[in-house]
This record gives C-alpha cells, sequence and structure tokens, in this order.
C-alpha cells in the first residue's frame, strides 16, 4: 500500500508536521523510536516556547506534544527507522518489521549525542556513563559529574541537581551557556562548576563508583593533577545529525527531492548550532504544508 506522507521522529518538528497534515486530510505514518516529545523530554525548563509566558518543563511540554499527537489521528509506528531509500518514485521507509512506501516523507530525527573518545570510558564504566540526563531520571542522593560547557550541560545541572550533589567540569576558562543559566545554576547550592578541567581519564572503582582523573590548567597545557569520585558521568559534549538511515543516494539526491517537496528535513537534523524547539517546529508545520500542496497539485497522477 502506498501511503501519502511518512515522519521519521516524534520531536516537535515530527509533531507539528503531523498536526497539520492532519489539517490537510492527509494519511500520515510517524515512525518514532524512543519517547514522544523528542529531546524536549530531557529539558529542565523551556521558556522560549511561544503561548507559555512563565515557561513550560520540557517533559510537561512534550506531555502536551504527544497529546496533540494523539488528537492528530496519525499512525504512530513505535519502532526505529532502519534504512530510508527509494523505489523508482516512491520513498520507501523500513523498520525491523516492516516496509512501507511513501509519496513524501519528512526526515525529523533530531540529533543524537557525539561519540567522545577523550577521555575514554573503560567497559567496566560504561553502566555508570550516560549521554542522555533522563536515563538518570529517579536517581537520588548521588553525586553526578557532567562533562561540558554549553546550554545542555548546564541545563542537565538544573535538573540533575534537583535530588542530587552535580559537579559541571568545564574545559575551557569560561561557559558557552546562556548567561542566565550558567547564573542560576553556579547560584545553587548543590552545583559546583569547575572551569578549566579536562577529565584525562576514567576508572571505576571496587565500590563501583567512578574515579576521574583530572588536569586543571591555566590554559596553558600544563597544571596540576587531580580527582574526584562521581557515582555517575553525563557527557555533554555536544550532538550530530541522526541521519545516518538515510541512503547516500537519497542524501545526493536531496536537493531535487526536496525541490520536488517529496524528501525534506526539519527541525534539528538540518539546523546547524539554531537547535531550538520552536524553529523545529514551524519547520515541521512548513514541510508539511509544502508536501500537501504538492500532493494536491498532483492528486490523480500516479506516481
Ligand atoms: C537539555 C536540553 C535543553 C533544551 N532546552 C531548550 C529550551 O529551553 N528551548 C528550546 O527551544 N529548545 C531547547 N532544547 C532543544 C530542543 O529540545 C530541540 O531543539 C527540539 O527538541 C528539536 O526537535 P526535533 O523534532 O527537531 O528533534 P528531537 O526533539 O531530537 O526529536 C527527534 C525524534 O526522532 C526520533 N528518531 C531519531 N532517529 C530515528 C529513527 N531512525 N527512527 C525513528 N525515530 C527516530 C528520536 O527518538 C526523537 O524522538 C533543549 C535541548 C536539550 C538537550
Amino acid at each position: 500500500m502506498t501511503l501519502d506522507a511518512g515522519i521519521i521522529g516524534a520531536g516537535p518538528a515530527g509533531i507539528a508536521a503531523a498536526v497539520q497534515f492532519a489539517r490537510h486530510g492527509v494519511r500520515t505514518v510517524v515512525f518514532e523510536k524512543g519517547s514522544t516529545g523528542g529531546l524536549l523530554r530531557t529539558a529542565w525548563r523551556v521558556e522560549n516556547f511561544p503561548g507559555f509566558p512563565g515557561g513550560i518543563s520540557g517533559p510537561d511540554l512534550a506531555g502536551l506534544l504527544e497529546e496533540q499527537l494523539r488528537a492528530s489521528q496519525a499512525e504512530l509506528v513505535r519502532e526505529e527507522v532502519e534504512s530510508l531509500d527509494r523505489d523508482e518514485e516512491l520513498l520507501i521507509v523500513r523498520t525491523g518489521g516492516r516496509a512501507v512506501r511513501f509519496r513524501a516523507v519528512i526526515v525529523a530525527s533530531g540529533t543524537r549525542p557525539r561519540d567522545v573518545t577523550d577521555p575514554e570510558i573503560p567497559p567496566d564504566a560504561r553502566d555508570r556513563v550516560f549521554r542522555e540526563v533522563d536515563e538518570l531520571r529517579g536517581v537520588r542522593g548521588a553525586h553526578v559529574a557532567v562533562i561540558g560547557g554549553g546550554d545542555a550541560a548546564f541545563d542537565y545541572a538544573m535538573s540533575l541537581s534537583e535530588e542530587n550533589d552535580v559537579t559541571v567540569l568545564v574545559r575551557g576558562n569560561s561557559t558557552r551557556c546562556l548567561p542566565a543559566l550558567a547564573t542560576m545554576a553556579r547560584s545553587r547550592e548543590r552545583v559546583t562548576v569547575k572551569v578549566l578541567t579536562r577529565i584525562t581519564a576514567v576508572a571505576r572503582e571496587p565500590g563501583g563508583r567512578l574515579r576521574l582523573t583530572s588536569l586543571s590548567n591555566g590554559g596553558d597545557g600544563g597544571g596540576a593533577r587531580g580527582g574526584l569520585h562521581a557515582d555517575y558521568l553525563v557527557l555533554a559534549v555536544g550532538r550530530d545529525p541522526d541521519d545516518g538511515f538515510v541512503s547516500e543516494e537519497l542524501l545526493r539526491d536531496a536537493p531535487a527531492l526536496e525541490a520536488r517537496r517529496e524528501l525534506l528535513f526539519a527541525g534539528d537534523v538540518a539546523n546547524g548550532i539554531f537547535r531550538q524547539a520552536s524553529i523545529a517546529a514551524g519547520q515541521g508545520t512548513h514541510a508539511a504544508m509544502r508536501v500537501a500542496t504538492m500532493l494536491k497539485e498532483t492528486a490523480g497522477v500516479a506516481p
């Protein structure tokens, strides 16, 4: 069976696209490998999404988006898309269990945490090292170290310090996050921020805790060795587009497919450093309107 439109990812971009498709009467399937609401599930507080003058917690906003997705009547398939390819004139989405053909697909798959090799994480420590903070939801009374100096690291520090002690380890001599976020984190009793601190080694000690060896320096590369213990380590060192499932042929032909409104990218997957929920939602709506217009123009024309 050929369906009108597929959406890969149920974050703000994918959900906004599904809601817009419903308004145009386009039959839609949304594929989601994790939680609906996407990365917003990990955000401590969202203060810049229009419509919430006092701000809203990330999980609460994700919950509202999930509700709106349900109301859109789009079919939600909770499976990971393993490949996106082309079969003559149709796009094929393949998961472990099915292959579905679409006239058009919106890729709204966001980003994945960047892999780091420095510091190297030994295999016996991996169950205490995380790249997404929601995996630590429910942890209480622990000491959590966070490596990173950007918005995500400080946002994670805010969520985690509600129930834990948190040390944020920043390699450079200043933070790269929003000034207000850094100020809030620094004013929290349970948050310690150490700048000019590079973690050079991670080891698991017999009791299970992690020992982090650090090189603290004056920015000249030299400096004193030190260290700290932590129950858990969170790596917040950047994110990359999560588009590894798109075939090379489609990536090569993407500009032409985009011009024909058959393959569109929306949200963080395509936004470089401009990764914000309202931008993603706007792009999802825009992409769905473009596809719906194309489907209307070509109605009755065999693909
Ligand atoms: C800690 C933190 C705090 C933030 N705070 C704010 C804030 O205050 N304000 C703000 O505007 N933005 C904030 N953001 C950014 C915001 O969360 C993102 O910009 C937004 O979620 C991007 O939406 P998206 O739909 O493009 O991608 P995502 O939200 O990343 O959603 C993509 C979805 O696609 C799914 N997916 C990926 N690959 C596949 C696949 N192969 N098969 C099936 N599903 C797949 C993922 O599981 C995910 O659910 C924050 C982000 C973080 C990490």
